[in-house]
């Protein structure tokens, strides 16, 4: 089982209550399985519904936030550890200096922009760490498709399209990120941006 995983997510709710149920979901399989959860920090939207849960199921959650964006977020007062950093870059830089891999459950720019960091070091190795994508109702079906499109039309090599793993399921795609963990005797590395 991983030890650490960073899970990135809305800072909303969404208008679905399937979204908050998979978020509640995660946190507690973090908790059940001693996932340490590294994610933003933050109280609100999905963040903060993910955070709970796993804090009231017994779990160990990291929070990582830049000053500026304490307030804004609602930091939360009551994580295992709150990391405060100087900027946006850094926080995702720490948040994957202390993972073994990573989730994107649905979110809005921000979850796409760190997602998509993470495809695009991987594609360009600077990390070998899995990442993984929870599809709850089907929310990034229209992502997937336009990755799909991006190998048509010659602009994604097919071996990249399949740097992440999908899952509606967390156990499931838990254990999918599992069969891509780097091989035995294999550190995970990760290249801190310069
Ligand atoms: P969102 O998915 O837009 O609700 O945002 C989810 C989280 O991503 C929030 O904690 C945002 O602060 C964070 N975020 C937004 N933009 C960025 C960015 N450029 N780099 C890193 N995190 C971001």
């Amino acid at each position: 089982m991983f030890s650490s995983l960073a899970v990135y997510c809305g800072a909303n709710r969404g208008f679905y209550p399937e979204y908050t149920d998979a978020s509640i979901e995660t946190g507690q399989f973090f908790a059940n399985n001693n996932i340490h959860l590294v994610y933003g920090g933050g109280s609100i939207g999905l963040m903060g519904k993910l955070a709970d849960a796993c804090l009231e199921a017994n779990g160990k959650v990291t929070g990582i936030c830049p000053q500026f964006l304490i307030e804004k977020e609602v930091g939360h007062n009551s994580v295992s550890e709150l990391i405060v950093v100087q900027n946006m870059h850094e926080r995702k830089d720490k948040m994957a200096q202390l993972s073994e891999g990573f989730i994107a459950l649905p979110g809005g720019l921000g979850t796409l922009e760190e997602l998509y960091e993470m495809l695009t070091w991987k594609q360009l190795m600077l990390h070998n760490k899995p990442i993984g994508l929870l599809n709850v109702r089907g929310f990034w079906d229209p992502m997937l498709q336009q990755l799909d499109r991006m190998v048509e039309e010659g602009f994604l090599h097919p071996q990249n399209r399949s740097l992440m793993v999908v899952s509606d399921s967390i156990s499931d795609l838990i254990s999918k990120m599992l069969e891509k963990r780097p091989q035995q005797g294999l550190d995970a590395w990760w290249v801190s941006p310069k």
